[in-house]
């Protein structure tokens, strides 16, 4: 695994249950924490990535869609469908862990894109999924909180 992504073993795990800072600025470091993570997330071979994994406050989170990479800046989770799914989860700050979790089938999502344009968008099935998870690591909540089976660590 690589050390760019913070695990809930690390030192620094505490980044990873805090809830996040809105994003007020997009510049151009913003579009060059994004590419980070883009890469970072390619890398681990991952469908999504949150500002936390990799140690930052922003709420910014990465999700795949297909081969294309979809950046949301302060996503907000509209409307969830009221039929769930229950599918086996990971995530790349909890290594080796998979858990069945339940989630809302579609959603709509209101984010803005690394140029502070507002955006809406529907999403159903793994993309759908994957931001909730993603939008989740946002407000410090981690998957294994919305899991059927509870963890101790
Ligand atoms: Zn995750």
């Amino acid at each position: 695994m690589s050390k760019e992504i913070v695990t809930f073993r690390d030192s620094n795990a505490a980044v990873l249950f805090k809830k996040t800072e809105k994003v007020e600025k997009f510049d151009r470091s913003l579009a060059i924490l994004a590419d980070k993570m883009g890469e970072i997330m390619e890398k681990a071979d991952g469908l999504g990535l949150a500002a936390p994994q990799v140690n930052s406050k922003l709420a910014v989170c990465l999700v795949k869609n297909g081969k294309k990479i979809v950046v949301f800046c302060n996503p907000k989770i509209l409307d969830y469908s009221s039929e769930k799914d229950i599918m086996e989860e990971g995530c790349l700050s909890f290594p080796d862990i998979f858990l069945q979790v339940p989630r809302a089938r579609s959603i709509s999502i209101e984010y803005k894109d690394l140029k502070g344009k507002k955006k809406k968008i529907e999403a159903e099935g793994i993309f759908a999924r994957a931001i909730q998870h993603e939008v989740d690591h946002l407000s410090g909540i981690v998957f294994t909180n919305r899991a059927g089976n509870k963890l101790i660590f």
